[in-house]
């Protein structure tokens, strides 16, 4: 089945719930294990079937914020997600409390227990108006980014496509075009302090609610993390200082004298050769074929994906009008259907697109048959292990991108990847800061954020109207939308270079742990992914220190 061939209709919410219910109620008065094992399986039905129609709403609206059909029904999802969301958690629950427990654990592993007793300890009815006013506020800070429409050099451009001209190897287009950025952001900056004190605001209630001192603790539990807590994060974040942050800081010098300048403003951060970034030399319509060819010479399991890929439409690449500027990836279950969104806007972030999104996307065509959506979706940083990683072992393809290109192109890749760790880090920080001091004013929290700059990124130095006012954090959608979502990447990113140190020994041995640890999903916590895999767990002091060891080895030696 091709994704133009889905038809969508807006499902029948009243049947939903109330089947839902009913299945509730069989739990509680079953008699035996298989009874309540037969009440999963229809869960599990209920749960893709709405999850489904949720993920290919948001897929319509995405692509075109001015589809007024699609509109509509995106409001209308915001509105009754934590209906259907309060009915998940009342099944659960009696789940959690049936007498045939250690049968029904037998079944369906331990993890899933110790998930569904997490995802209870994110829910209270009283919070659904509040969970409903959060998803409006985040689908209007959406939709006023996705509304920049920016003049430049005699185009009309999108916010994914003025990164393009932030990148350039001319100086003064990288400043005009980071001065374009800066105008959206100031000319928006009341809109964007209003929805975001909102969100900190309604955050920090949902947490009272719920008897947490604040929303730290009940953030990780949406992120549905179930093997280390905000203190092993600030271990985690403390080590990436003393001991990737000289790394990044040598690289950036490097790059520094490289371009012949002095010192790093914030808009030559991301440009890493003066005679410019390598950038796919393939236009637009052929990017997809390249991506083939690669998938197809990497192993006859990447190649099957590929072609299901391609030949079911489920990309959407290119950048247009209305579109939600970046990338996602994300996926239909009643139709077995990973989807790709991106703007392509001929960076190397085209590339990306084929490697990282396309990495969760394996992920999801790997893990298509297995029945349990909990235990099929792992938590969302081993889901970016999946996808980081894999761009790692693109790494001896890019020659089909980037043409003689390519070894600057891995060069650039790499020193990227571990920048991103300080950078990762500070966003995580961030958020900690802004929840533990939900009253901070929006002055205030631009003030922590221009002093986080200077212990992640003494490196760069900032001035200027939006760029030297702490206002970076406004960019950064995960910030609005997907709070605690962001050490992640990091985490992730610790798993994806040892994978990359691994390849490099032997890629043989690499590739299969990573395939092993792709097909497990989330069987397993991102913790046990990681060290069954062969791999460090990156809480442990000294993991780091290796890292940064190879990484230096690669880059400055
Ligand atoms: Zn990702």
């Amino acid at each position: 089945m091709k994704f133009s061939e889905i038809k969508y209709q807006r499902p029948d919410m009243d049947a939903l719930l109330s089947e839902y219910d009913a299945l509730t109620g069989k739990v509680k008065s079953a008699s035996s294990a298989e009874e309540q094992l037969f009440c999963v399986k229809q869960h599990e039905k209920l749960l893709s079937r709405f999850m489904t129609d949720s993920s290919y709403v948001y897929i319509r609206h995405s692509v075109d914020t001015r589809d007024a059909f699609f509109e509509k029904e995106q409001e209308f999802m915001d509105e009754v997600q934590p209906l259907f969301e309060e009915k998940v958690q009342d099944f659960y629950k009696a789940l959690l409390a049936s007498p045939f427990r250690p049968e029904l654990e037998k079944a369906l592993g331990n993890l899933f227990f110790l998930n569904m007793e997490i995802a209870n300890k994110t829910f209270t009815p009283e919070n659904i108006p509040l969970m409903q006013e959060e998803a409006r506020l985040t689908t209007e800070y959406s939709k006023l980014l996705a509304s920049a429409s920016i003049p430049f050099d005699g185009e009309t451009v999108n916010l994914t496509q003025l990164r393009k001209y932030e990148e350039s190897q001319d100086r003064n287009v990288r400043i005009r075009a980071h001065a374009a950025e800066a105008e959206f952001y100031k000319a928006h900056e009341a809109e964007l302090d209003r929805i975001f004190d909102q969100l900190v605001k309604l955050r920090t209630q949902m947490a009272k609610n719920m008897g947490y001192e604040n929303f730290i603790e009940l953030g990780y539990y949406r992120m549905r993390r179930n093997c280390y807590d905000a203190k092993m994060v600030a271990v985690y974040r403390e080590q990436v200082v003393k001991d990737i942050l000289p790394t990044v800081r040598k690289l950036k010098a490097l790059q520094a004298k490289r371009n012949g300048l002095d010192e790093l403003m914030y808009y030559d951060n991301n440009c890493f050769y003066p005679e410019g970034n390598p950038k796919p030399k393939a236009g637009f319509d052929e990017m997809l074929e390249l991506g083939r060819r690669m998938y197809h010479e990497m192993s006859p399991e990447t190649a099957a994906f590929i072609d299901y890929m391609i030949d079911n439409e489920l990309f959407d690449p290119i950048a247009k009008a209305g579109k939600q500027p970046g990338g996602y990836c994300t996926y239909l279950p009643d139709y077995k259907m990973p989807f790709i969104f991106s703007n392509f806007n001929g960076t190397s972030a085209d590339v990306d697109v084929l490697t990282h999104e396309a990495g969760h996307a394996y992920q999801a065509y790997r893990a298509r048959d297995m029945e349990i959506q909990e235990l099929a979706q792992a938590t969302l940083e081993a889901c970016e292990v999946h996808s980081m990683s894999m761009e790692f072992f693109c790494y001896p393809y890019l020659e089909l991108f980037y043409g003689d290109d390519a070894a600057r192109a891995r060069e650039a890749h790499l020193t990227d990847a571990v920048s991103f760790l300080p950078y990762g880090c500070m966003v995580d920080e961030f958020q900690h800061i802004i929840y533990e001091n939900p009253g901070l004013t929006p002055d205030e929290r631009k003030a922590e954020w221009a002093k986080l700059e200077q212990k992640y990124r003494p490196f760069l130095k900032f001035e200027g109207p939006y760029w030297g006012e702490g206002m970076w954090f406004m960019r950064q959608g995960h910030i609005y939308k997907d709070p605690f979502y962001y050490i992640d990447y990091c985490l992730a990113q610790t798993a994806a270079l040892q994978f990359w140190a691994w390849a490099q020994k032997d890629r043989d041995a690499a590739f299969s742990a990573y395939n092993a640890l792709v097909e497990k999903a989330g069987t397993e916590t991102f913790v046990d992914l990681v060290t069954g895999a062969g791999l460090k767990n990156p809480f442990t002091e000294g993991c780091l220190e290796d890292v940064a060891k190879e990484v230096e080895k690669a880059l400055l030696q």
